[in-house]
């Protein structure tokens, strides 16, 4: 059973950053307004995630990795709420069964923190008392150590770093409210946003200032399609630099292929060929119009009146470059 559990885990995480996507959106689900990570090996080795978030209470360091019986689930007694954010009660659980999984956390109302290690979706012994602040700190070591074919396709601990920085950084751009901070084990920090700054400001320490000046305000909101957008797009030709998707639905970072390709096409027209752009676009649309069958760990998204959201989303970007090309 162990096996099947890990080959199934192995699939739904397919690289450190899937994971960190999860332990992060644990932490602002625990209404956390600081989040510290530190990797070690571009997080094969070493993942760590620290909130100041409300914590995990001691009765349920018991159950928090095993699948679909969290706390959370307990508290939500509406399943649309779950829907909403795609809560499955999956992601420590899997984490669980393909890596050492350590759990360090402590509410406002305990004297103390509390320590707990994990092997496939069981706690180890007991949790053991420690000192420790409030919140949690997740630390993930030996990812895939016991999935041989997923350590061989991964080779690259830069690569995975790269994946991270895309993570962290999307999610520090969407949550700006949030601090986030994004390190290399003893080294330097690579990214660090402060509480309570502003999308423009996360995109510049991101992105660079040439993309933060640049950037344009899109807004759109339709009550029959029940959806609003809000984002940030440039205009500008950055031969040397990345270009940049960042794409949010109902607060989840996602990819969605038909998105991808509509957005592209307004930009060949405006831009010359192989000229890149920034664009973050944050969807919220009617939970119940979202798929929420998806796993919570797979990036492709599905959703109801995909055809007329997108071409709201098209004929915005397309005025907005329009106005600015003319
Ligand atoms: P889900 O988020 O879908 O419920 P997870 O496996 O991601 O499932 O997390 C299991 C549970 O562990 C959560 O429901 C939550 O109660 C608790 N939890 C996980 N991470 C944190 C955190 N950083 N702070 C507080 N609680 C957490
Ligand atoms: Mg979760």
């Amino acid at each position: 059973e162990d096996v099947v559990n890990r080959i199934a885990a192995g699939e739904i995480v397919q690289r450190p950053a899937n994971a960190l996507k999860e332990l992060i959106e644990n932490s602002l689900d625990a209404k956390a307004t600081n989040i510290i990570i530190t990797v070690k090996a571009g997080g094969l080795k070493y993942l760590q995630i620290q909130d100041n978030g409300t914590g995990i209470r001691h009765e349920d360091l018991s159950i928090v990795c095993e699948r679909f019986t969290t706390s959370k689930l307990r508290e939500y007694e509406d399943l649309q709420a779950i829907s909403t954010y795609g809560f499955r009660g999956e992601a420590l659980a899997s984490i669980s069964h393909i890596a050492h999984l350590t759990i360090l956390t402590k509410t406002a109302d305990s004297k103390c923190a509390f320590k707990a290690t994990y092997e496939n979706s069981k706690l180890k012994g007991s949790p053991k008392a420690c000192a420790g602040n409030n919140g949690t700190q997740i630390t993930v070591e030996d990812l895939f150590y016991n999935v041989i074919a997923r350590k061989r396709a991964l080779r690259s601990a830069n690569e995975e770093y790269t994946h991270i920085m895309e993570v962290v950084g999307g999610y520090a751009i969407h949550n700006s409210h949030v601090g986030f901070t994004l390190k290399k084990f003893g080294e330097n920090t690579d990214i660090k946003t402060q509480i309570n700054s502003s999308v423009i400001e996360n995109v510049r320490i991101i992105h660079g200032n040439s993309i933060a000046r640049e950037l344009l305000e899109i807004e759109v909101k339709d009550e029959t399609l029940k959806m609003s957008v809000h984002g940030f797009i440039t205009n500008v030709n950055y031969s040397n630099k990345k270009g940049a998707l960042l794409l949010f639905i109902n607060h989840r970072l996602v990819d969605c292929v038909s998105i991808r390709k509509a957005i592209d096409a307004v930009y060949s027209t405006y831009l010359p060929k192989n000229a890149h752009s920034f664009v973050y676009i944050s969807i919220e649309l009617d939970p119940r119009n979202v798929d929420v069958n998806v796993h919570p760990t797979k990036h492709e998204v599905q959703f109801l009146y995909e055809e007329q959201i997108i071409d709201k989303i098209k004929t915005c970007v397309e005025s907005k470059l329009l106005s600015c090309n003319s």
